[in-house]
Order: C-alpha cells, then structure tokens, then sequence
C-alpha cells in the first residue's frame, strides 16, 4: 500500500463528469453509483441491448432505494438524469475521468484504451476495472500513460465498499488524486496500490481459496467448511463465496497469479476450483456452482 489515500486528493483535479465505458455487471454497477451519489456520468457500450441492461439493473437498483424510503420518486428520476447511455464517444470531450469496464481481454481494453485517449481532453484521467491484467502493460499502448490507473472496484457494486486505486510506474500523483476523489465521491473507501497481479485484495483471497481447495481435494465437506468459516464470523464462507466470484473467473484469476507467483500460487494437477468449472459449474450466474440455484 502506497501514500494514504487521503494525501494523493490535494492533487486532484475536480471529476464533474465522468464516463463508464461497457454497460456489464461492472459498468452498469459503477453508472448506478455514480449517478445515485450525484455525480453524472455517460454510460457507452456498442450494443443497444447492453445498455439497455445496463440501464434496466441501475432502474432496479433506484426502486429499491425507494421501496426502502432512502429515495423519493421524484429523487429517483432526477438522479436517474445522471446516467446517459450512450454508443458513441459525441460527448466525451468534456468528460473528466472515465473507467474502462469492458470485458476482461487485453486486446479489446487497448483498442478502447486508445479509442477513448483519442477524444477526451489532454487532462482526462483514463482507469480501468480490469481484475487480472497488469496497469503497466496496458499503460504501454496510450500516448498519456500519466494520465492512466486501475480502479478496481468489487462486485457487486453498490454493496461492496472498497476500490483499489492502482498505481502504474508512470501514473501521476494528479491523476491517483482525481480517481481517489471520484471513489470517495462514490461513497466507496479507496486504497492506493501498486501494480501486480492480483493488486491487494485477490492476493489475500486467493491463496485463501487454494487453502480451501485443498481441504475438499482431501474428502473435506464444503457446507462444512462453509459453516464452519461462518461461525468462525466471516460473512459466507468460501464455497458459497466462489460462487458468487464466478468459477470461470475464478479459474482465470488463479492462473494469472501462478504466473505472478509461481512459487506460491502454482499447482500440480487439477484443483477442486479447476474441477468445478470442467463440468461447467461457474456458479450463481449459470445457477450451478458448489450449490445449486434456481
Ligand atoms: P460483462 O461481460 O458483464 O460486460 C462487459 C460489457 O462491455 C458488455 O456489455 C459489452 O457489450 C461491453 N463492451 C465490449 N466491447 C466494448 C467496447 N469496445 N466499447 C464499449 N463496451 C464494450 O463484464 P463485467 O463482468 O462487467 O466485467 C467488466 C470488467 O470488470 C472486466 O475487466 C472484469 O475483469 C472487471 N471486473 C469484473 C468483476 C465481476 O465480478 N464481474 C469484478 C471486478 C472487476
């Protein structure tokens, strides 16, 4: 962990406008956040039924606020004003921080990494929510790679409170700043990282989910384990934890941090983990993982 969050913000430009690129779980997530802590922000994808997913979950996000009394009708529709869907970059040029939330391939973030840097002002704070692939390799294609960091946020988004904010080895302490801000506008708590796979959270959590892998490849019970970690005083327990990261992502992580670390995370044959997603059990989103969903 670098300089406390809170140093890098007296740097900060202001971020009035900002911009989700992708209307997926993560984008349309981050435009819901923005929007319902009053800070506007164009939501652009290229397909017209993304964005209408996109925007469907964020409408449904606002009308549970209001079933709870913590919005008003009328504070919903405003606030729903915040977020313009969008397929085109018309109105990026004054945009003043924007984050990158398309799907997770490195060739596709550098075609939209470069795409955007091409129309937004010189000042414009590029980010991107990638989980797995390294801040500096995909500062390497921009012409403005100071201008350029991680910001990592947790899904899903409106519950989960932290972001990591990561730091490239040419990422300016203005453009740290400016991204500190907007999570901390978002009413998320931002720590500042440096790049490596993993970041911080995911390599505490991983190698926790290698532990637990372990135990089941040796016969252990997973509700077992589950409700034992529960008691223990963790929120859910691991099993029921993978599901809800997704197997599939799960598996991809895992293989981007044994190549991080070999000497850590690296596995002889398959893992209870790799297992799961052989028999296509990705969890809660195909309604089959450890447990069973309807
Ligand atoms: P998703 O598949 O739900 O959404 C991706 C969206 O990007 C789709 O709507 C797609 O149409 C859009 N897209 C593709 N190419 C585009 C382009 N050129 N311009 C604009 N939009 C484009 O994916 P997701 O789960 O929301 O993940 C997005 C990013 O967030 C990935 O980098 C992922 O690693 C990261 N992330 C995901 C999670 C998670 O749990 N899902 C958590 C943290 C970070």
């Amino acid at each position: 962990v670098k300089k406390k969050a809170s140093n890098y913000e007296k740097q900060a430009q202001p971020v009035k406008q900002t911009a989700v690129l992708g209307a997926g779980i993560m984008g349309g997530g981050i435009a819901y956040q923005s929007a319902s802590k009053g800070t506007p922000i164009l939501m652009k994808d290229i397909k017209d039924d993304a964005i209408e997913l996109g925007l469907k979950e964020a409408r449904k996000l606002f009308a549970k606020q209001v079933e709870r009394k913590k919005f008003t009708t009328e504070q919903m529709a405003e606030k729903l004003t915040n977020i313009r869907p969008t397929l085109s970059y018309g109105d990026f040029d004054n945009v003043d921080l924007v984050v990158e939330a398309v799907v997770e391939n490195p060739k596709v973030k550098d075609a939209v990494l470069t795409e955007v840097e091409g129309v937004v002002g010189e000042n414009t704070i590029l980010t991107s929510n990638t989980s797995t692939i390294s801040i500096n390799r995909l500062a390497q294609n921009l012409k403005r790679p100071e201008n350029f960091c991680g910001m990592h946020f947790f899904n899903p988004v409106h519950r989960m409170p932290l972001v990591e904010v990561i730091r490239g080895e040419k990422t300016s302490d203005a453009a740290v700043g400016a991204t500190v801000a907007y999570a901390r506008a978002m009413g998320k708590t931002p720590i500042v990282v440096n790049d490596c796979p993993g970041f911080l959270v995911n390599r505490v959590l991983f190698p926790y989910f290698g532990g637990f892998s372990f135990l089941v490849e040796q016969g252990a019970d997973f509700q077992r384990v589950d409700k034992v970690m529960e008691k223990f005083g963790w929120p859910m327990g691991p099993a029921y934890l993978l599901d809800v990261v997704g197997l599939d992502t799960a598996v991809h992580a895992n293989e981007v941090m044994a190549e991080g670390f070999p000497d850590r995370m690296a596995r002889e044959g398959k893992t209870a983990i790799q297992v799961m997603y052989d028999n296509d059990r990705l969890g809660q989103k195909n309604d089959k993982g450890f447990y069973a969903y309807e």
